[in-house]
């Protein structure tokens, strides 16, 4: 009998193992993983931006927790000896509505306590000649970008060093008992089970008679890169984003090693890992997407007939080179040719209300601790938050 199970390893699963295991060294905890190892999907899969917390409203888990989880983040790549590309990033106008925008931005940053600068249009120009905004832009100097596979095959190294056991090649496949699972490689027992499974958090937590009134709608994000390194890009650059849905945009940023890379897109998908082709394709879950996502058009929910109008066409290399050409001037956006590593969103939708939920969400009680809306900036976050987790959901739960 272990004492926690920790379902998933992506950076949060990682995280949370970590923070149980710091504050009992003598528990046993096991970590499964489904794929041959860990950081295959999401954290694996991401821009790795470790975003500065000024986009989320006061009040919300995003906001509390992602500017100490930058902070948290770089000092766990400088201890372990990870790169770190402290790139900074600007975000542009295009017009007079997004440069009100900003204003709200700004004021989000200060309520947050997140370090955001103005820059008049011509301390842009001076700056970064071959940026262009409307009148103003804002500049987040404590953004930066590192590798987030690398970052997060770290951190299962430092567990297994803390003592975790982790299993991969292990699905879970349902729950037996309210201690015990049974996986594809035997059955397992513990005191708490922690799901962390990402784009599967939602079925996993079905099992244990949570997550009711949400339903997982993936969205995925591609992008294109820069092969030969042609475009002179020094920092991120981000437009003014839809404050009314959770994805930021299509958007320059720069890898750790200095590549640039046009995206991430939000197209809805059409199964949960709908990565390419018809790779992963499960006809119930295909079933189940697509009801939900017929639902969200007929009612054209949150906009979601121009937001899938729009997100599809995204899958023209020329005309999201379009979109990004909003946000520089005369850069040379020839050798944006090869589509890199997509990645998929696992985004909650209401199903009552048919909104996209925007904050991190868990659920929990005696038995187990359901992560459920791990969504950017979760990487950024996952330091602090796998704290909180740890706090509010295992502990105070906990029988004795
Ligand atoms: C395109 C894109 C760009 C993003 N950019 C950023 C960014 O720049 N900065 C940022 O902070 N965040 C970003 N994010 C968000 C970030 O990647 C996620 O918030 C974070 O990776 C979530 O981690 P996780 O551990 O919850 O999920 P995951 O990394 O998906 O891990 C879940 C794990 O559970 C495993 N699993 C699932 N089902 C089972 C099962 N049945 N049995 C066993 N294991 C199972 C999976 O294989 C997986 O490894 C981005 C996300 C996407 C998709």
């Amino acid at each position: 009998m272990y004492d926690y199970i920790v379902i998933g390893g992506g950076i949060i699963g990682l995280n949370i193992a970590k923070e149980l295991k710091t504050r009992e060294k003598s528990s046993k905890i096991l970590l499964i993983e489904k794929e041959p190892d860990v950081a295959y999907h999401s954290s694996g899969r991401n821009s790795g931006v470790l975003h500065a917390g000024f986009y989320y409203t006061a009040n919300s888990l995003k906001a509390k927790f992602t500017k100490d989880g930058n902070k948290a983040m770089k000092e766990f790549c400088v201890q372990r000896n990870l790169k770190i590309n402290e790139c900074g990033k600007v975000v542009v106008a295009q017009n007079k509505e997004e440069y009100k925008t900003l204003y709200e931005l700004k004021k989000r940053a200060d309520t947050n306590g997140v370090e955001l600068v103005w820059w008049h249009e011509k301390q842009l120009q001076a700056r970064y000649p071959n940026i262009k905004t409307y009148k103003k832009a804002l500049w987040s100097p404590t953004t930066a970008t590192i590798n987030p596979k690398e970052v997060t095959l770290e951190f299962k190294k430092y567990i297994i060093e803390l003592g975790v056991e982790v299993v991969c090649d292990c699905v879970y496949i349902r729950k037996l008992d309210d201690h015990t699972i049974q996986t594809t490689r035997q059955n397992f027992q513990a005191k708490k089970i922690i799901n962390c499974a990402g784009l599967y958090a939602d079925t996993i937590a079905r099992d244990f008679d949570m997550c009711k009134d949400f339903v997982i709608i993936p969205f995925k994000g591609i992008y294109l890169k820069d092969e030969k390194n042609q475009a002179d890009i020094q920092t991120n650059i981000y437009p003014v984003p839809n404050l009314n849905n959770p994805f930021l945009g299509v958007h320059y940023t720069l890898t750790v090693d200095g590549q640039a890379k046009i995206g991430p897109t939000a197209i809805p998908a059409f199964w949960r890992e709908n990565y390419k082709g018809v790779a992963n394709f499960s006809l119930s879950e295909f079933l189940q997407i697509i009801y939900y996502e017929a639902k969200l058009f007929i009612y054209d929910a949150f906009g979601f007939r121009s937001l899938a109008y729009n997100e599809v066409k995204k899958y023209s290399s020329k005309y999201l080179k379009g979109l990004a050409s909003g946000l520089t001037n005369n850069l040379n956006q020839k050798e944006f040719k090869t589509w890199s590593t997509p990645g998929i969103r696992a985004q909650l939708l209401d199903t009552k209300t048919l909104e996209l939920v925007q904050d991190f969400v868990v659920q929990s009680d005696e038995n187990s601790v359901h992560v459920l809306n791990a969504v950017s900036p979760a990487f950024t976050s996952a330091i602090p938050f796998a704290v909180w987790v740890v706090d509010e959901h295992v502990m105070k739960n906990s029988v004795n």
